[in-house]
């Protein structure tokens, strides 16, 4: 299995280039060359199955020949075995015929746990095996840095360095970041915005020569592996309401588009999902996309469903290659008028293609919180904010198939909105009640590229 760009002017890579690389030298995003399809027996096969077999089938014809059977089979057991539900992903009824996929029973209480934790083995198995170390650092806004620590902490040939913007994130988000105690986790404080650390990322991935000195690695939303982990639970959630047999539609909470676009993987592969619904917040670019053709910036306000508050959607871009019929040429195009101009137009036939298979759906704040207390109501559950923009745009559709939600994280990963909605504060799980008790190790350094590419060469050599 050979991957290529989606701005095709980068060479092919193999899938453990394609991990490592993260993003392609073209600016593009790496997608497989072609997607392996499983036939009605095989996926008639996963019923009653075990998660971490349906992952082995789901996801063996993209990762080659980079593993041999066994090895992948017990990276992926090794990936699930902290997660304390033994389904991992299971189902929840919600009202007749809507169903809620929890995704957040992983060690820091997001769905961005299952790719995660999958590639830090992916990542060690192969490090070990070339004899290299690398440093990974990411940017985060909360939920992917605390999942990239959990994943890659105490791995002999990591060390990980999470920028996050200092006192804008959750305290619970803070502390899975700076309560680990392994040696090889950095939690840097910087006094900036998100959009600051994450500038500075890309920045240190332009500097070749600091690049190439801590052997620099990304792990964010657009590295192939993490869409691929994510197929998965389409397949074993829509395996359980009777597929291949009957149809079923997902409600998606999106921001950057990776587990929506993991669900369009699922469908090509040959998964009966009729739709796949993009569900936004106020920040709903992609909603007014599908309504106008237009992709325009216009600021991001902050939400209390800050994991979806974005307004550059990266994975956007392998759903628009698609809509093209790969042509990365036209993707190209579109990628620069938006850097440029901050904004590019859909053709009418891309638009048809997309409409072929994506819906959309918008709550804005009040109407987040509403749903909030208004599911608590009638199911005595209680949904985080993200999930709950899902709920709403679910309730809002017609239709005679199942639709599932996806629930992206525990409520307690939020307890401000989810009080604020309900009067309830959700407890933490009981594996991870002491998080407010443990002590906290930090960097704070200024909002400043020098600076920090200091710290993280300090942070290395220790
Ligand atoms: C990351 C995240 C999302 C958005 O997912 P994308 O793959 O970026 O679209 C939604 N909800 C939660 C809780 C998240 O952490």
């Amino acid at each position: 299995m050979k991957y290529i760009s989606t701005r095709g002017q980068a060479p092919a890579l193999s899938f453990e280039d394609t991990m490592l690389t993260g993003l392609a030298g073209d600016g593009g995003l790496y997608v497989p060359e072609e997607i392996p399809m499983l036939d009605v027996e095989a996926i008639r096969a996963m019923q009653g199955q075990k998660y971490e077999d349906v992952a082995f089938t789901v996801m063996a014809p993209f990762v080659g020949d980079t593993f041999i059977e066994a090895e992948f089979r017990a990276l992926i057991t090794k990936a699930y075995h902290g997660f304390d539900h033994v389904a991992r992903a299971p189902l929840k009824e919600l009202d007749s015929d809507l169903w809620l996929l929890e995704l957040f029973h992983g060690p820091t209480l997001a769905f961005k746990d299952f790719a995660m934790q999958l590639i830090g083995q992916m990542f060690q198995h192969v490090l070990a095996r070339r004899g290299q170390r690398i440093t990974i650092v990411g940017a985060t806004s909360g939920d992917t840095g605390s999942a990239a620590i959990e994943a890659f902490k105490g791995l002999d040939n990591v060390d990980v360095c999470i920028l996050y913007p200092h006192g804008r994130v959750s305290e619970v988000q803070r502390r899975q970041m700076t309560t680990p105690d392994e040696a090889n986790v950095h939690a840097i404080a910087v006094d900036g915005t998100f959009d600051d650390c994450q500038r500075h990322l890309k920045d240190m991935f332009a500097d070749h020569g600091f690049r190439d000195d801590v052997r620099l690695a990304a792990v964010n939303s657009i590295n192939w592996a993490r869409v691929m982990a994510q197929v998965v639970y389409f397949f074993t959630s829509a395996v359980a309401l009777g597929a291949p047999d009957r149809r079923v539609s997902f409600v998606v909470p999106t921001g950057n588009f990776g587990d929506i676009f993991a669900g369009f993987i699922a469908r090509e592969m040959g998964l009966p999902i009729d739709r796949l619904v993009i569900a936004t917040n106020q920040n709903d670019i992609l909603h007014r996309c599908m309504q106008t053709s237009r992709y325009s910036k216009q600021g991001v306000q902050p939400s209390i469903s800050p994991s979806m508050d974005i307004e550059v959607s990266s994975n956007f871009e392998r759903a628009l290659f698609w809509a093209h019929g790969r042509d990365g040429q036209v993707v190209a195009g579109l990628m620069d008028d938006l850097m440029t101009q901050g904004a590019f137009s859909v053709s009418g036939n891309a638009m048809g293609a997309l409409a072929d298979v994506y819906d959309s759906g918008m709550a804005d704040e009040a109407t987040t919180s509403a749903e909030i207390g208004r599911t608590l109501a009638m199911t005595t559950e209680l949904v985080c904010p993200h999930t709950a923009v899902g709920v709403h745009v679910a309730r809002g559709r017609t239709g005679s198939d199942p639709k599932i939600v996806l629930a992206t994280a525990h409520p307690a990963k939020f307890p401000d909105a989810v009080e604020a909605a309900t009067g309830i504060r959700p407890p933490l799980p009981k594996r991870m009640a002491d998080l407010y008790d443990r002590s906290e190790r930090v960097t704070r350094v200024e909002n400043d590229l020098a600076a920090i590419q200091t710290l993280i060469r300090e942070k290395r050599a220790e």
